[in-house]
C-alpha cells in the first residue's frame, strides 16, 4: 500500500483557493487549508475561509501574521491606504513578501502533519505584476524550502496558467462551480458570492465568469 498523500492548500476562502481546494480533495487523499490573519480590512475573510473549509469537510488552521502589517502597511490592511495602480507601479494592494511568508509559513505547517503537498492559486496570467506570483519564484522557493528543512515539498499550482475564464472551467470540472460562486469572498469591499460588483477583483470575477459561459454556450 502507498503512503497517504497528505496536502496542505494555502487558503483565503477567496475564489482561487477554494477552487484549489476542490482540485486538492480529488488529488490527495488528506487535505488541510492553512489561513493567514494580518489584518485585513475585511476580518470576514477569515470568517469566510473557515466557513468554506467547514462546508467542504476540511480542518482549516489560522495562522496570526500581523506582523505583516507591521512591516508593510498596504491596502489591503489600511483603510487610509486606497486601492489603486499607478501607471508602471505595482498596485498598492501589494504586500512585499507576502507570498514568501505565507508559503513559507505553509510548509513549516505542512511538515509538522506530514504534509508534503503545498497549494496554492497564484497565477501569471490576469496578475497585476506581483513579483512573488511567478511561476519562477514558487520554483525557487520550492526548493529552498526543501534545503532550508531537508524534506522534499512538492508545490502546486494549478491556476499558474489559467486566466479567469478557465479558473471558472476548472471549478465547473470539479462539480464546484456554483459553490465556488455563492460561498466565496473575493471582492475588496468584503461582500460575499457576486461581490460589490464596482472593486477591481469583482470585474474580474465577473468578466471571467462572463467569458467562461459565453465560450461554454459559444
Ligand atoms: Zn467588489
Amino acid at each position: 500500500m502507498r503512503e497517504k498523500e497528505k496536502a496542505v492548500v494555502v487558503f483565503s476562502g477567496g475564489q482561487d483557493s477554494t477552487t484549489c481546494l476542490l482540485w486538492a480533495l480529488k488529488q490527495f487523499d488528506e487535505v488541510e487549508t492553512v489561513t493567514f490573519n494580518y489584518n485585513q480590512r475585511h476580518h470576514k475573510e477569515i470568517e469566510v475561509a473557515q466557513s468554506v473549509a467547514e462546508k467542504l469537510g476540511v480542518k482549516n488552521t489560522v495562522l496570526d501574521m500581523s506582523l505583516l502589517n507591521q512591516l508593510a502597511p498596504n491596502a489591503l490592511t489600511r483603510d487610509d491606504i486606497n486601492i489603486e495602480q499607478k501607471e508602471g507601479e505595482l498596485p498598492t494592494t501589494f504586500v512585499d513578501g507576502r507570498n514568501h511568508l505565507f508559503f513559507s509559513f505553509a510548509a513549516i505547517y505542512g511538515k509538522q502533519i506530514s504534509a508534503r503537498h503545498i497549494i496554492t492559486g497564484v497565477c501569471e496570467t490576469d496578475f497585476s505584476g506581483y513579483p512573488d506570483c511567478r511561476d519562477v519564484f514558487v520554483k525557487s522557493l520550492n526548493v529552498t524550502l526543501n534545503l532550508s528543512m531537508d524534506y522534499n515539498f512538492v508545490f502546486h499550482t494549478p491556476l499558474m496558467w489559467l486566466d479567469k475564464a478557465e479558473t471558472w472551467e476548472l471549478a465547473d470540472k470539479l462539480d464546484g462551480l456554483e459553490f465556488v460562486r455563492r460561498e466565496t469572498l473575493t471582492c475588496y469591499n468584503g461582500i460575499i458570492a457576486d461581490g460589490c460588483g464596482e472593486c477591481p477583483a469583482c470585474e474580474l470575477r465577473r468578466n471571467g465568469l462572463e467569458n467562461y459561459k459565453a465560450r461554454k454556450e459559444g
